[in-house]
């Protein structure tokens, strides 16, 4: 946890020698708090004050990378319980579990359906993740399959066996792009941190209860294994959500190291809906990585919509690019639209313009990402912004009229609009939705 600035000058040797540059300890402790400096500038600092001050300088919760070049991806690092307080920083992991039980086809198959998983919304491309190779059978069927993923997908990989020497021989194949080891238990957890160090791999702990992976993650630790995966195994959903809750608050509020680290759930239930509706919880509190067995698409582009959600900024609405955006194959007759530039508004407008088949002109005029109703409200989407951005664009170079359709829940701007920008204002319907058929009838 960070230490306030008195709680660093309690450390400090408090003789106000000025060596560090500043007149007291006490105002040299409120930069290293505010990390504006570094202790290093104090020469009387003992090496137990300088430990104490590294390790409160460690997030709360280790972040680990898994994977290489464009399929890299970071999950850790939260730093709050809740995400209203800040936000929540690396978005939760999705990846598909594949038996090597599976013939090579189907394993083939199943990998160009995982690759496929890719979407796009509100203007951000949404990916999932990772492959994981189970082994379920012996050693060499094990290695074969994760060969067949290693050469077929770009995505990480996750190796789930308990057999060491199998592990090896797969960890060969996939060294180079930082795979996870799943996983050790209090049985084998040295000779799984062997391997993770020897191939550079995460290495994802079974444990059976908190106590059981703190215990497995100090031993670890010793062992000089640091990128660790927390799961305290299979439990029914409430039990889970307890382990993940208790694990996130003891790192983040009573800075527990050993349970400073990203949390997984392999979620393993034969119902699609079953096991869609337990990612969903998992993705919501606290997991880090998510393991489905899944791939249809209403299950991966829900849980990549909810993931998208969640881990956004609270504080910074998702917002495009304010310009003009030609929608079909426009033309001099286009109609002309304006709306705001918060994402989920100006999608949402697309998507209609889209299905209404009228190629028109969208103006997305800069708002800072608030919705109609409340830029309006705000100040924000007001006639002398909105004749602003269509002289700024050169719209009226565009087509061949001046009718501005504007959204009817702002119908009360259209005579100060009209005056202030010259164009004929026609107010459109309230909702998107009603966009087809306005458009239609234009
Ligand atoms: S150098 Fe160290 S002891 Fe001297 S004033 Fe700065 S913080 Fe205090």
């Amino acid at each position: 946890m960070a230490l306030s600035g008195l709680d660093i000058y309690k450390l400090l040797p408090k003789t106000n020698c000025k060596e560090c540059g500043f007149p007291t300890c006490l105002a040299f402790a409120m930069q290293l708090a505010k990390k504006a400096v570094s202790v290093e500038k104090c020469p009387s600092v003992s090496p137990q004050t300088k430990a104490a001050l590294d390790a409160a300088s460690q997030p709360p919760i280790k972040t680990v990378s898994l994977g290489s070049g464009d399929s890299k991806f970071d999950i850790g690092n939260e730093t709050v319980m809740f995400r209203h307080e800040e936000k929540f920083r690396n978005p939760c992991g999705i990846g598909f579990i594949i038996e090597d039980s599976s013939s090579d086809a189907e394993i083939k198959s199943k990998i160009a359906r995982i690759n496929s998983l890719s979407f796009e919304r509100v203007g951000q491309k949404l990916d999932v993740n990772l492959v994981a190779i189970k082994q379920t059978k012996d050693p060499v069927r094990f290695v074969q399959a994760v060969k067949l993923a290693a050469a077929n997908t770009k995505l990480a990989v996750a190796l789930i066996s308990n057999d060491l020497q199998a592990l090896k021989e797969a960890l060969v194949l996939v060294k180079d792009r930082k795979p996870l080891i799943y996983g050790a238990d209090s049985s084998n957890f040295a000779e799984m941190g062997k391997l993770a160090k020897e191939f550079n791999a995460a290495l994802a702990i079974k444990a059976k209860d908190l106590e059981d992976a703190v215990n497995l993650t100090q031993e670890l630790a010793n062992l000089g294994v640091n990128d660790l995966i927390i799961d305290t195994g299979e439990k029914n959903i409430s039990d889970k959500i307890w382990d993940l809750t208790q694990a996130r608050r003891l790192a983040l509020k009573k800075s527990t190291r050993s349970l400073g680290y990203p949390a997984m759930v392999v979620i393993n239930k034969d119902d699609p809906y079953e096991e869609a509706m337990e990612a969903a919880t998992f993705i919501l509190k606290y997991a880090s990585l998510v393991l489905i067995k899944g791939l249809e698409t209403w299950q991966v582009l829900s849980l990549l919509t909810l993931r998208q959600n969640i881990y956004t900024d609270p504080q910074k609405p998702l917002q495009i690019e304010p310009k003009v955006y030609p929608i079909g194959a426009v033309g001099k007759n286009s109609p002309v639209l304006v709306t705001t530039n918060f994402s989920l508004t100006y999608y949402t407008v697309v998507g209609e313009v889209e299905a209404s088949k009228v190629p028109s002109y969208i103006i997305s005029v800069d708002t800072e990402g608030m919705s109609v109703l409340t830029a309006w409200a705000a100040e924000k989407f007001t006639p002398e912004k909105i004749s602003d951005t269509l002289n700024k664009l050169e719209v009226g170079g565009l087509v061949g009229h001046k009718n501005l359709v504007i959204p009817g829940y702002v119908a009360v701007m259209s005579g100060d609009l009209e005056e202030q920008s010259g164009w004929k204002v026609v107010v459109g319907p309230k909702e998107a939705a009603g966009l087809p058929s306005f458009l239609k009838n234009l």
